[in-house]
């Protein structure tokens, strides 16, 4: 148990999508060789499959009698690829041709971008941002045989040790929020490192600072000064993703406090809802109801004049808000012997027999209604539209012989047919399993 925690809350009610966290974080962190593919902060729209795909479906976490309950090995084509784009051909070659990626995409992470879930009369979604929960209880560190990952007794950040790793990843397959990445360049897993280098400067992290919604809080979980501690544990409006994977996540959330459906004004939103409930549900626990009520009856008393702390509080106008972090407080709480302990624990950990088995039933399914995580779930109309793939009509009419879709069609009419092909070409030297 860690001396103190930092935890990150966020309001979903806030989040444009505008993947300025995705960035801020990529530019500071994972743009070395092997992570590419890599996004420690991702934001997907829900419903949706997500990223990797259907990483909400396969397992991870424990079971109730806390034994590990880890998940297949996601393989690479689920988290999307890094596309290669023929800049020379568009750019230099002319005729005004938007640019696509060299092949059509399979599978890109926010596959589902703006869709959810789609009902003509009532569509509904929106933005999950997803890092490293830095967990209470790290279904990843009590998988790690090496026991390289290690959560920091000062603040309860989860690391991983770079020389103790050897890239065994039942740290991923253990995760339930599949939040550990697999370097194939060095050989090691690599995560969410909550920004430590800059909350040890008493500066906050890359993807807060940079949120032009303002919707992160960061501060200990356990300084009652501090917004998370307000959110979470005071007003207890902001809960975990969840829950029931049993590795008690330190980010949390204010579930997204939708209003009626169309035509419904005035009525309570829990009693007609724009999102189903049993979807929040199912992503944030039965205590969702509890909050959503809390935060109309909020809403009601601010509408008809009245203050209420909690709805200022999200507002967060100002940084100083938000963000409480203490370094001092930190430093002083920090064990300089963390990393000369774990060198003297017993190499082992748990059994391997338990590691790498299919997921076990226990895993929550998806509401029925909102069938995700298929693999071969159809490109949305945005994405086919964005980047050529064909929705409804998989024998395209494409004609080309070049492999190179409208690239290479003497027609140049930007059809956005795709070209029939070796889909994986390129990856026969893959080392992902
Ligand atoms: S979210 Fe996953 S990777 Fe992060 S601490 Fe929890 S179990 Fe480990
Ligand atoms: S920067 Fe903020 S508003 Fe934009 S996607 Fe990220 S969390 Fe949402």
């Amino acid at each position: 148990m860690s001396k103190h925690q930092y935890a990150m809350v966020m309001d979903l009610n806030k989040c444009i999508g505008c993947q300025t966290c995705t960035l801020a974080c990529k530019k500071q962190w994972t743009d070395g060789d092997g992570m590419d593919y890599m996004y420690w902060n991702n934001v997907e729209t829900h419903p949706g499959i997500g990223y990797p795909r259907g990483w909400h479906t396969i397992g991870g976490g424990f079971d109730a009698r806390r034994n590990l309950r880890p998940s297949p090995l996601p393989p690479k084509e689920d988290y999307g690829e890094a596309f290669e784009y023929d800049y020379g051909q568009r750019l230099y070659g002319g005729r005004n041709k938007p640019v696509m990626p060299n092949r059509p995409p399979t599978y890109t992470p926010n596959w589902d971008e703006d869709v959810g879930g789609w009902d003509k009369d009532n569509p509904y979604f929106f933005y999950l941002p997803r890092i490293c929960n830095h967990c209470t209880h790290p279904a990843c560190l009590e998988a790690c045989p090496r026991k390289a990952i290690y959560k920091r007794t000062e603040d309860g950040i989860v690391l991983i040790d770079q020389e103790r790793c050897r890239g065994f990843r039942y740290c991923i397959k253990a995760c339930p929020y599949k939040k550990i990445y697999y370097n194939e360049v060095t050989g090691k897993s690599e995560k969410c490192i909550f920004c430590y280098p800059r909350l040890e400067k008493g500066q906050v992290n890359a993807c807060a600072a940079q949120c032009p919604g303002r919707i992160r809080f960061v501060g200990l979980l356990d300084d009652p000064e501090s917004p998370v501690h307000k959110l979470v544990l005071k007003y207890r409006v902001a809960l975990g993703l969840f829950p029931e994977k049993g590795t008690h996540p330190n980010v949390f959330y204010v579930p997204p406090f939708n209003p009626p459906k169309a035509g419904s004004a005035g009525k309570s939103i829990l009693e007609d809802p724009r999102l189903p409930l049993d979807y929040l549900i199912y992503l944030f626990g039965p205590d969702v109801v509890r909050v959503i009520q809390f935060m109309e009856g909020e809403l009601t008393k601010a509408q008809s004049g009245g203050q209420s702390e909690v709805l200022q509080l999200l507002i967060g106008r100002d940084a100083s808000v938000r963000y409480r972090v203490v370094p001092d407080v930190v430093r002083a709480a920090a064990n300089r012997d963390v990393a000369q302990k774990m060198e003297q624990s017993p190499a082992g950990g748990p059994p391997q027999a338990i590691l790498g088995t299919p997921a076990q039933s226990g895993v929550k399914p998806p509401p029925a209604r909102h069938a995700l995580g298929s693999k071969h779930v159809p490109p949305t109309p945005e994405v086919a539209m964005a980047f050529g793939v064909p929705v409804d009509n998989p024998a395209s009419s494409c004609n080309t012989s070049t492999g190179a879709g409208c690239a290479g069609c003497a027609a140049q009419t930007a059809c956005g047919a795709t070209q029939k092909g070796p889909r994986h070409q390129g990856e026969e030297g893959m080392t992902w399993t």
